[in-house]
């Protein structure tokens, strides 16, 4: 048998075995992207081509073969769409690519002292911290999990007022950092704060930089993360159930006050919260 195969591809030109690999390759692919099961339930929120926001098409309105960016599809058989996050440094000619185009978004600026000197001068004990916990969150984001249907629109985790918006370009005691790429929820320490979906506890944790976090995983691609709790009541591997009490308000890690930092994250991309949350916070 091996024998005969093996004549077999002598006998083909290399052309025509080119063109039988590509044939064997493409029905693997085919095969097995139809083993993904696709969700039926496809609640996410309306188109919004800017910064932060997601991609949400009808998948018989695009050319898939155009997309050069990570996506999925969820729905009704006769009514598949394409779900995408647009991150904050998305590549708008990516969209142009399909016919369509990014808004342009501008955002704020924020200016913010920080006093606290472990945070101003990182220690070599605190450096290592930082990198085991960077570490920890990458690694958990790219794990594997199942959680319960997602159950959209998100809800506001806490009472209180926005006090810094997804966007804004932030300076930490007159240095440009990364943008803020989560929703700030002012409140007194102590405010209960609530799973915004069913999902897992993937990380309980008690980080540098967060203080008390919590991450949760929830089905289709979504995660929620709560930073800077004064306390946190799950751990790791809890199911929850959108508006379990997870933990309180505080003013853990690097803040100037209490505070949740609410984070959403779609295919591990952070958008913003406020798209995903349709009621008022
Ligand atoms: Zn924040």
């Amino acid at each position: 048998m091996l024998f005969q195969l093996k004549l077999l591809r002598s006998l083909l030109n290399p052309k025509l075995q080119k063109l039988i690999s590509v044939f064997v390759v493409s029905f693997l692919v085919v095969g097995c992207n139809s083993l993904i099961p696709i969700s039926q339930n496809c609640n996410f929120p309306e188109q919004n081509l800017v910064p932060g926001g997601l991609l949400n098409i009808k998948k018989k309105n695009v050319n898939l073969d155009l997309i050069d960016f990570e996506f999925f599809e969820c729905g009704q058989s006769k009514d598949l769409r394409i779900i995408a996050p647009i991150a904050y440094n998305f590549d708008m000619r990516d969209l142009e690519n399909i016919g369509l185009i990014i808004k342009n978004k501008e955002f704020r600026e924020s200016r913010i002292v920080i006093k606290e000197k472990k945070f101003n001068q990182l220690s070599k004990e605190n450096l290592k911290r930082i990198n085991l916990e960077r570490d920890l969150y990458i690694n958990t984001l790219k794990k594997k999990y199942s959680s319960s249907k997602l159950n959209l629109p998100l809800l506001s985790p806490t009472k209180g007022i926005v006090s810094s918006e997804y966007g804004v370009k932030r300076f930490i005691n007159n240095v440009r950092k990364n943008p803020h790429l989560g929703l700030d929820i002012a409140a007194e320490v102590g405010e209960p704060v609530y799973a915004a979906a069913n999902g897992k506890v993937l990380l309980s944790e008690n980080f540098f930089y967060r203080g008390n976090f919590i991450l949760l995983g929830h089905a289709q691609n979504l995660k929620t993360s709560y930073s800077h709790l004064n306390k946190s009541i799950v751990k790791k591997d809890d199911e929850v159930s959108k508006g379990d009490l997870i933990g309180f308000v505080g003013s853990s890690g690097r803040v100037t006050g209490p505070h949740l930092h609410f984070e959403v994250l779609l295919l591990n991309k952070k958008l913003d919260p406020e798209v995903f949350i349709q009621n008022n916070l």
